[in-house]
């Protein structure tokens, strides 16, 4: 569309001058700068108000592009083969030539990438002369922004320009692989962990805590939508927001469904949403029933305790 390419144009003008844009990804939004600028990167980090020493992902269009900034592997070529472009994270070892700002991985050896799906900013990419580092567009440790109100709703003014590809499709985060030693998955995400396991056949660890980054999940709040959360329960309390994963023939007021048929895709893509609905309703506190731990339920799981971490 023609809309399409001319906002594409302009979130290229922003980004050359080292600006912040808003940026659709399947995953969730992303706050993009040029991964290779120094000025635009701390820019991510000041809006975000991000400790500068969790590292942020870099995305990119091709294979090729990559290569000028790391060093890949046959763990990452089968991985790409099965699951890229799409919601797939990969730490590999950085190249000593590689114009990555110190910003961006906090001055380590490694870096994580990410090959985006959404049309738009594939298009963008090919676009641009430089990678896009994009940590989710949410300010550290809030829940993730899955549309362009919601970016609007975080940032205000603040971001310049916002590209608006319409609500991330499966509006959780990306699985975080490290190809760095042995294979071992570092954030559970959009792809489970069998179909990596498939892939790389049998050879894959899920690691529980990291010493050397602030990994999401270690003891502090992650994904808040900054009221207090309850899991597993049955029966909510007198004026508390309850979050079921299916629809039921009861009703109340203060029910929400994360999906109609118990489907836990549907259930992902509308957790996030639904954290911030209830929050703008000014509820105090969130119920939520037990979602089953299988498949993408253990993704939504390890979001929803970490957000209900105090
Ligand atoms: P976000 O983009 O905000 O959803 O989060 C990116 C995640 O990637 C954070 O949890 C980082 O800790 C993790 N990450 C980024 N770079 C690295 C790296 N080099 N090694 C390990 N984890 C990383
Ligand atoms: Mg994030």
């Amino acid at each position: 569309m023609k809309k399409d390419l001319s906002n594409i144009k302009k979130s290229k003008l922003y980004l050359d001058k080292n600006e912040c844009v808003g940026i659709p990804t399947e995953t969730v939004y992303g706050l993009a700068a040029n991964a290779y600028s120094d000025r635009a990167t701390e820019k991510i980090f000041k809006l975000k108000k991000r400790p500068k020493k969790n590292p942020l992902i870099v995305h990119y269009f091709s294979i090729r592009d990559l290569e000028k900034d790391c060093n890949i592997n046959k763990n990452f070529i089968k991985l790409y083969k099965n699951f890229c472009p799409g919601p797939i994270t990969f730490i590999l070892k950085i190249k000593k030539e590689s114009k990555i700002s110190k910003n961006v991985n906090d001055n380590k050896s490694t870096l994580a990438v990410r090959f985006p799906k959404h049309p738009l900013t594939r298009r963008l990419l090919k676009f641009l002369n430089y990678p896009l580092a994009a940590p989710s567009a949410n300010i550290s440790s809030r829940v993730s922004a899955v549309s362009k109100m919601d970016v609007k709703e975080e940032f205000g003014n603040k971001v310049k320009f916002i590209l608006d590809g319409g609500t991330s499709k499966f509006g959780l985060e990306s699985t975080i692989v490290s190809l760095i030693n042995k294979p071992q998955i570092l954030r559970l995400g959009c792809i489970e962990v069998n179909k990596i396991r498939k892939a790389l056949k049998n050879k894959i660890s899920l690691k529980k805590k990291s010493k050397n980054f602030i990994v999401p999940g270690q003891g502090k709040v992650h994904y808040s939508p900054g009221i207090k959360v309850r899991l597993n329960v049955q029966n909510p309390k007198l004026h508390e927001a309850f979050i079921l994963i299916k629809k039921r023939n009861f009703n109340g007021n203060n029910y929400f469904y994360l999906s109609k048929k118990n489907n836990l895709n549907e259930a992902g893509k509308n957790l996030y949403k639904t954290l911030r609905m209830i929050k703008k309703l000014k509820y105090k506190s969130i119920a939520v029933e037990r979602i089953p731990n299988k498949g993408i339920g253990q993704t939504i799981n390890d979001r929803l305790i970490r957000a209900s971490k105090r």
